[in-house]
């Protein structure tokens, strides 16, 4: 790709993030040029909202979805222009946001065509050249003044204790966002290994008549449910470490909603995050995010309403343990797990087993080539708690070195080591603005991306 007709960009991953970001770009730069490199088979919905399954609600309201801070009523208004949707309890369906992002996607290409390529392949490797960067995209290679990294969540692994052979055989799903419902064919019973979101995803898309669920995690807790209507906000102010946090939050949450106080903390939690010693953050981490996790991501009120109704007929039995083992026996897995508290490990059969424990937490584990690839040759490094790479306030990847690694960003999730909220659309769009900002701002004062 020629770089004589002004900067180029490129950005890889084209869910919500690397989508938002390119929108930003074109929008406030007229000079640059994109390219948004996606190995999906569609641009723009990502991993999150790229199903057609009507069960798969957000849970996040709409009031809160739409994709640009300064513009609050995009996603309603966009939505009242639709012949058929339907809001439950405020919470559209997931397909539809897809559907939303497709229409962003669109819409950038009409209004810069010129300027903005989609280039569809999966980004394995990237070099550092005189003057910016060389990315291979299968057998493609694309140059960039810049790069930006909007990978999204690392891929899961599969927890330790599960045998190879069932590893590789068909009783057996490593990653849930890539369920082949027809494989799963007349599969009775089924262990889920955790018991987050991605459970939740998990079963209510494979639900039907017969078929039972066992959701096991350490501490076998379940996401909660939004309320139905949004309750009164809390202003309170949090400060301190995990501690004492903890403390303001259980204080507060005797007069006033628990929703209203965990919305207020997150909003607060980037500015606390930052304050905390890399030791106040493994505390945290270790001890309170199971807590933080259910109260946080929370199910619709109609997904908590589906999730209560398959706990109460015995669909869905959640348990809280550790997994010690899994191995093949004819046709079905023998699973064994130690019951929280316990030292006795219980055994079950089940036809299937499908790993739900979320995006893999330690970056230095990921099989990913382009983040081996980028650890490697010492562009990037990665957060001190390998929870994603390195990066400035500014987004920018801290190499092996210790320095600002030029023109090479990273927005989204895999910030989360640098801003720890930074896994939802509330935050991301701001993020996607702020990132687009630096970088006309920097092209404004004819300083290198
Ligand atoms: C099931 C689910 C439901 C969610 N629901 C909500 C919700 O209701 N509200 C909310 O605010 N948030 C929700 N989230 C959080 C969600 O992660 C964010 O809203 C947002 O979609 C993240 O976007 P992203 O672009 O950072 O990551 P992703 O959507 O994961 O996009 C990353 C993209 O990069 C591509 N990619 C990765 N590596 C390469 C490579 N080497 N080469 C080429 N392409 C590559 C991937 O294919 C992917 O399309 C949900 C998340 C999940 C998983």
């Amino acid at each position: 790709m020629p770089h004589d007709q002004g900067p180029h960009v490129a950005i890889v991953g084209a869910g919500f993030s690397g989508l938002l970001t390119a929108i930003q770009l074109l929008r406030h730069c007229p000079a640059i040029r994109v390219s948004l490199i996606e190995r999906r088979a569609a641009f723009g919905p990502g991993v999150a909202y790229d199903t057609g399954n009507p069960g798969h609600l957000l849970n996040v309201r709409l009031d809160n979805m739409s994709a640009f801070p300064d513009q609050p009523g995009h996603l309603a208004d966009w939505l009242a222009e639709q012949p058929t949707w339907r809001a439950q309890d405020g919470f559209i369906t997931r397909g539809m946001y897809g559907d939303y992002l497709r229409h962003l996607l669109d819409e950038a290409r009409d209004g810069a065509a010129e300027r903005l390529t989609l280039v569809r392949g999966e980004a394995r490797s990237i070099e550092a050249e005189a003057a910016g960067w060389r990315i291979v995209v299968g057998d493609q290679v694309v140059t960039a003044d810049a790069v930006i990294l909007a990978l999204g969540n690392l891929e899961p692994a599969s927890p330790s204790g599960i045998d190879a052979a069932v590893l590789a055989s068909s009783a057996y799903v490593d990653n849930p966002w890539r369920i082949d419902v027809e494989r799963i064919g007349a599969a009775r019973s089924i262990l889920v290994i955790g018991s987050g979101l991605t459970m939740v995803d998990a079963v209510l898309t494979l639900r039907r008549t017969g078929r039972r669920f066992t959701a096991l995690s350490r501490h076998g807790l379940l996401p909660r449910g939004h309320a139905t209507v949004p309750p009164q906000p809390f202003s309170g102010e949090f400060s301190g470490g995990p501690a004492e946090v903890l403390g303001q939050v259980r204080d507060a949450t005797r007069t006033h909603d628990w929703r209203a106080v965990f919305d207020r903390l997150r909003q607060n939690a980037r500015i606390l995050w930052r304050g905390w010693t890399p030791e106040q953050k493994r505390r945290f981490l270790r001890h309170l995010r199971p807590v933080w996790d259910v109260h946080r991501h929370r199910m619709s009120p109609g997904t908590a309403r589906e999730i209560a109704s398959l706990l109460a007929s015995g669909e869905l039995t959640v348990l809280a343990g550790k997994l010690t083992g899994a191995v093949l026996d004819g046709g079905t897995v023998e699973a064994s797990w130690r019951p929280r508290h316990r030292r006795r490990p219980i055994r079950d059969r089940f036809d299937l087993v499908i790993n739900c424990t979320g995006p893999l937490g330690v970056i230095q584990h990921s099989a990913e080539p382009v983040i081996r690839d980028l650890l490697a040759k010492g562009y990037g490094r990665p957060d001190p708690l390998g929870l994603g790479l390195e990066v400035d306030e500014a987004g920018r990847l801290t190499n092996a070195a210790g320095e600002p690694a030029a023109g090479l960003y990273a927005i989204g999730p895999m910030t989360r080591g640098a801003f720890w909220e930074m896994t939802a659309v509330p935050d991301l769009r701001g993020q996607a603005r702020d990132l687009a900002a630096t970088l006309t701002a920097g092209l404004a004062q004819s300083a290198p991306l």
